[in-house]
């Protein structure tokens, strides 16, 4: 029996666009993302996809012509849809279609179908579920996938069989494991399968598509979700291959090192319950990835990382140019992170001094929070008292910046004599004395030897000067 749910249908732009497919003598059906939303009782998305059996731009357009204001229709010609943007709706529509695919593109050949043909050709069967917008079965769901019992057994299933699906367009493959870590769902196993079979077909899918469905991965309030299902189905090393290289322990003369993979998953879930800020989520999941290249393995002392957070942050740069990631302030950002990311635990193991936490501040500046986060997220040790003693290590670290950077101000250092005033201090022109005294003074003020202020750096600028030779001019 068809079942009617009328309840989702309340927002007063179904009626309107009811009343235009009537008029138009067409069908439509509201489809996907928002059906599947109501029933899993998600907030009501933003978006909202209307399938017509017909002419999805005819339709849009009868419905702008009603809608107040009468919005503008964006026709996108060479895909058949129209978009409208409706008091803070984006409400998108297509003509129901029938899709074959080549073997070298994610793009179909496409013609005109049934309702039907369009579900077929949806990724999941929690994704086809439809419900009528027409007036002799308004609200009625149609479901021929059985997508309702996929939602309640909550599984991410293909209508058609999975490997066709998955090889026709392979960013269902970044789809089904974005959704799974979302939704918290598991993915079938036939699907699952499909996916480990055709990893390799990722390769035609742009860097914008897959690097859209990984940072809403990240997102997630637990990413390891998705990363390890990443892993697991053999898709990671054509994403991120920096990542799968940190996976494995080694052991040479009974010494071992902690896995870095699975260790890394931990820290991004562990930062992903302190912070939204996405960027800083990726530091978490990039933090250690200098570890792979630098790993080596001593007779004395086992093994050791050298300069993995420098080597790191280099490879940030890689990472973020490859996926066509920003190349701005966002990776200058990661990049500080990963740079700086073992600075305060180095700090934390031995009496926390002013200048060192001095030097903490003017070296993170704005973001030191953000690298305190960071590396309490780090702690991933299961011994709880070095766990407890690490946080109260962070915590003293903590207070201390709070305090220094209350006194000293140098979270965001100017430099409290300028180049000009040393020039016109010593008759000096543009030469390397000016570049030597700046950075004494700045080395003096993080050392503690003199406040942050003009009348201390001034004093000290005379010394400095005295010390080089110069003279102080009339
Ligand atoms: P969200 O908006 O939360 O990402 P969604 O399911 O609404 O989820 P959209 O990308 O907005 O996802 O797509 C809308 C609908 O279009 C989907 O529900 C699905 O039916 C269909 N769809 C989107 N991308 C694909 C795809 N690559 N292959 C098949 N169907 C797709
Ligand atoms: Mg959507």
């Amino acid at each position: 029996m068809q079942e009617s749910y009328i309840d989702a249908l309340k927002n007063p732009i179904f009626q309107t666009i009811s009343q235009a497919a009537e008029e138009l003598a067409v069908d439509c059906y509201v489809i996907g993302g928002f059906v599947r939303d109501y029933f899993l009782d998600r907030d009501m998305p933003k978006d909202i996809d209307v399938v017509a059996i017909g002419s999805g731009i005819k339709l849009a357009e009868k419905v702008a012509s009603k809608l107040n204001g009468n919005p503008q229709v964006s026709v996108f010609k060479n895909f058949g849809t129209a978009m409208i943007k409706s008091e803070g709706i984006e409400l998108e529509f297509v003509g129901a279609r029938k899709e074959s695919y080549q073997r070298d593109s994610r793009k179909p050949i496409v013609e005109d179908g049934t309702l039907q043909d369009d579900q077929k050709r949806r990724d999941f069967t929690i994704n086809a579920l439809a419900l009528s917008l027409n007036k002799g079965n308004y609200g009625f769901l149609v479901d021929p996938f059985n997508g309702m019992e996929d939602l309640g057994n909550k599984i991410i299933k293909t209508p058609l069989a999975p490997g066709i699906t998955y090889s026709d367009d392979p960013l269902r493959m970044m789809r089904a494991i974005r959704f799974a870590t979302q939704l918290n769902f598991q993915i079938a196993l036939p699907s699952l399968q499909a996916i480990t079979e055709h990893k390799e077909r990722i390769k035609i899918v742009s860097n914008e598509r897959i690097l859209d469905e990984l940072h809403k991965i990240m997102l997630c309030p637990k990413p390891s979700v998705g990363l390890s299902l990443l892993h697991e189905t053999g898709l990671l090393p054509y994403i991120l291959p920096e990542l799968t290289a940190l996976q494995g322990i080694e052991e040479i003369e009974g010494q071992k090192h902690k896995d870095n993979f699975w260790h890394t998953l931990e820290v991004v879930d562990n930062i992903a319950q302190a912070t939204d800020n996405l960027w800083l989520r990726w530091a978490a999941l990039l933090h250690d990835i200098g570890k792979a290249p630098t790993k080596r393995f001593h007779k004395k002392i086992g093994w050791t990382f050298h300069g993995h957070e420098y080597v790191g942050s280099k490879m940030v740069y890689k990472l973020f140019k490859r996926l066509r990631m920003p190349l701005n302030d966002k990776m200058k950002f990661v990049q500080k992170m990963v740079l700086m990311s073992s600075r305060p635990i180095v700090l934390s193991e031995d009496y926390v001094t002013d200048s060192a936490v001095r030097r903490l501040i003017f070296d993170a500046g704005e973001h030191v929070e953000d690298l305190m986060t960071l590396c309490e997220a780090d702690i991933t040790t299961k011994n709880p008292k070095k766990q407890r003693k690490y946080r109260q290590n962070f915590k003293v670290v903590r207070q201390k910046i709070e305090e220094v950077e209350a006194r000293d101000h140098v979270r965001n250092f100017q430099p409290p004599i300028s180049g000009e005033e040393i020039m016109a201090t010593f008759s000096l022109k543009p030469s390397k004395e000016i570049g030597i005294i700046k950075e004494a003074i700045k080395e003096a003020i993080l050392e503690g030897e003199i406040l942050n202020e003009y009348e201390a750096a001034k004093k000290f600028m005379y010394l400095k000067g005295k010390e080089l030779g110069l003279e102080i001019s009339k």
